[in-house]
């Protein structure tokens, strides 16, 4: 086992902040015992810093995160339509850090779950009792011919934190006048099931102002959508004859991607497009497949009280990359099952008390300048399923005030969360 560097070991105490603000040197916290998260995103991000937290200092936890900023993909629609800017919904690690975590920005590149280790990209190795994984999804570039990694700087996917959502930005500002705009929609299951819908609200949005002839073409293989109602209202009232959207059953399968061309290519017909939004099909964060955590269709299976995984009582799946059942694929649902996990992690390895689970999701779009929608559920732990005890959806023909309301509600959440994930 390769060693951790001195800096990476003064990292993993929490850079020394740690051991000064919980009173006691790290030595002695050497022996407590140790859980390891991995990713750094909603679900991760909380669960490190709630078992932190939680435990007060009688966990050593520590977070394996790649980026130093992470960029919120919720919200990023916002910044497509010019209602934020991209500084606004990027966050830093520092704040968590100081609270405790021991944030080592790094590659988990393999889980050894026998030994109980995480090793990481540099060769060191990060023992853990306990291990939370929430990496969020990967892109299943090669289910859409013509499709790559490479192609996706020509047609971006921006489905994943990152820079992609501002290639998408400047690639719709540089349309020409009258120009097309085309979407491949995702099948389900996927990551924020309005996010699509929202993304082409916000984009004829931006069209509105800067290009009123454009046009927007929604290709998708699905023949209904979450919000469908409120969104096609919308899109009726604030851009009319701008969005036309077509189910599978219209399009058929798409037979191929022409990057060079611009070209989408479905059921025979070829759409031609000035800019295009290409998100393929997903499945769980690859280092969950390489640790054996997933299923046969590529997402991981998870125990509903505890967020276990179903294939290793040691390790907790969160937010994206589990199989949350009726929960969808959320930074609210992933900050949800995140409190759930901390709270069993706790009580594995300290005896502190464990509360049934609970969890809520509330998934909020905005349509145009003030007008908000959502939709949301509570949910309990079912026997082999996390099920609906109530829910919630925004009606068409709702009026102004609440709209704007619904809206408000949505800014109020986003600094709620990122203050919950990051500190
Ligand atoms: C356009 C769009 C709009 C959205 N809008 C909303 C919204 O309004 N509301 C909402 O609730 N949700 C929204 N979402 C969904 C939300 O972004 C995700 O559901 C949420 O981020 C999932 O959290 P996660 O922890 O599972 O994954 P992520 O937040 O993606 O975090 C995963 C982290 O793991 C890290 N990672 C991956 N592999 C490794 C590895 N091997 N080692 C170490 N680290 C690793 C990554 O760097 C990443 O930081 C939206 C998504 C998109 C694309």
């Amino acid at each position: 086992m390769t060693k951790l560097t001195r800096r990476q070991f003064s990292l993993l105490a929490g850079g020394g902040v740690a051991a000064t603000t919980l009173g006691m040197p790290f030595i002695a916290r050497a022996a407590n015992p140790k859980v390891v998260v991995i990713g750094g995103g909603a679900g991760g991000g909380t669960a490190a810093r709630y078992i932190a937290k939680d435990s007060k200092g009688a966990i050593g936890v520590t977070l394996i995160e790649p980026s130093k900023q992470y960029y919120t993909c919720f919200f990023s629609n916002l910044y497509l339509g010019g209602f934020r800017d991209y500084g606004s919904i990027g966050h830093t690690y520092e704040n968590m850090a100081h609270e405790g975590v021991g944030v080592v920005h790094d590659w988990a590149e393999a889980i050894d779950r026998d030994k109980k280790v995480v090793r990481l990209a540099s060769g060191a190795s990060v023992p853990y009792d306990r291990l939370v994984v929430s990496p969020g999804i990967d892109i299943k570039y090669d289910s859409v011919p013509g499709y790559s990694v490479e192609a996706s700087a020509k047609m971006p996917h921006a489905w994943k934190s990152g820079t992609q959502v501002q290639v998408l930005k400047a690639q719709i500002e540089a349309m020409r006048e009258g120009g097309t705009f085309v979407m491949l929609a995702p099948p389900n299951p996927y990551r924020c099931p309005p996010g699509p819908y929202e993304r082409i609200s916000m984009i004829g949005h931006l069209l509105k102002q800067k290009n009123p002839k454009a046009k927007i073409l929604v290709l998708d293989p699905k023949e209904k959508f979450s919000k469908q109602a409120v969104f096609q209202e919308g899109w009726e009232r604030h851009y009319p004859g701008m969005v036309e959207w077509l189910p599978g059953s219209i399009t058929g399968k798409v037979e191929n991607v022409d990057v060079a061309n611009m070209t989408v290519t479905a059921g025979g017909e070829t759409y031609k497009a000035d800019a295009a939004s290409i998100i393929p099909p997903q499945k769980a964060g690859a280092i969950a497949e390489k640790a054996g955590l997933t299923d046969d269709k590529g997402w991981c299976p998870i125990k509903p009280a505890t967020m276990q995984s179903a294939m290793d009582e040691n390790i907790h799946v969160i937010g994206d990359a589990s199989i949350a059942s009726a929960m969808p694929k959320s930074a609210f649902a992933a900050n949800s099952q995140a409190k759930v996990a901390a709270n069993a992690v706790r009580g594995a390895l300290t005896g502190s008390r464990v509360f049934p689970a609970r969890f809520a999701n509330t998934c909020w779009s905005l349509i145009a300048t003030n007008d908000g929608v959502k939709v949301g559920a509570a949910y309990k732990a079912g026997e082999d399923k996390i099920e609906v005890t109530s829910n919630f959806i925004s009606k068409t023909g709702e009026d102004a005030d609440l709209r704007k309301q619904t809206y408000e509600e949505s800014i109020g959440w986003y600094d709620g969360i990122t203050k919950d994930i990051f500190g």
